[in-house]
């Protein structure tokens, strides 16, 4: 099954800090796929890609495609698509019918204001809490709800190092 997320609204000029950790998370928490829609911004891209040589994992990370087209195509091959907003149902009304279903999903995260289209179009609008936060700590906690806490213990292949828990201070392993 594949879990992927698409970041729309990107701001170049304010949201580079915040998407790169939207691809962050979307690795760190067991997604197998970034997407940043409509617009290509390299320095998110490179950075999320530098993690990747250093860190390892497999995850695909596309840029500039247009989302809706995306999100068309995605249903059309059967997936389907979760959009995370406050307005939504609450994420433990609805995650584990997502989990089930075993269909390939595509969650969708927001920027400032998104266009009513999103909201018609998704399988799930799915909320974390009725408040406002942010999409990086959205996107955390519903992939950690969709994978039970197991994405936590995932080991990534090709690393370069790997961390080994400390009661305290830092050990670092170089794997090659
Ligand atoms: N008005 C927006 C909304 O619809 O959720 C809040 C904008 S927030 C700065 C940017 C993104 O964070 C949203 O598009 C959404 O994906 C996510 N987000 C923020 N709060 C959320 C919440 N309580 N539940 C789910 N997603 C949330």
């Amino acid at each position: 099954m594949k879990i992927y997320v698409l970041r729309i609204g990107h701001r170049p000029e304010r949201d580079k800090r915040i998407t790169t950790h939207v691809g962050l998370v979307a690795r760190a928490f067991g997604a197998s796929g970034f997407i940043l829609g409509d617009i290509n911004d390299k320095t998110v891209v490179n950075s999320l890609r530098k993690v990747l040589e250093t860190w390892g994992g497999t995850m695909e990370i596309l840029a500039g495609v247009n989302s809706l087209n995306y999100i068309i195509e995605w249903k059309k091959r059967g997936g389907e698509v979760i959009h995370l907003t406050m307005y939504g149902l609450p994420v433990d009304y609805v995650v584990d019918k997502i989990r089930n279903s075993r269909k390939d999903k595509l969650i969708v995260v927001g920027a400032e204001k998104v266009p009513p289209r999103y909201y018609e179009i998704a399988d799930y609008n799915v909320s974390i809490g009725n408040q406002p936060h942010s999409e990086v700590s959205a996107l955390a906690v519903f992939l950690d709800r969709l994978f039970e806490g197991k994405e936590l213990y995932k080991r990534y292949v090709k690393s370069k190092i790997e961390i080994m828990p400390q009661v305290k201070g830092k050990k670092v392993v170089a794997k090659y």
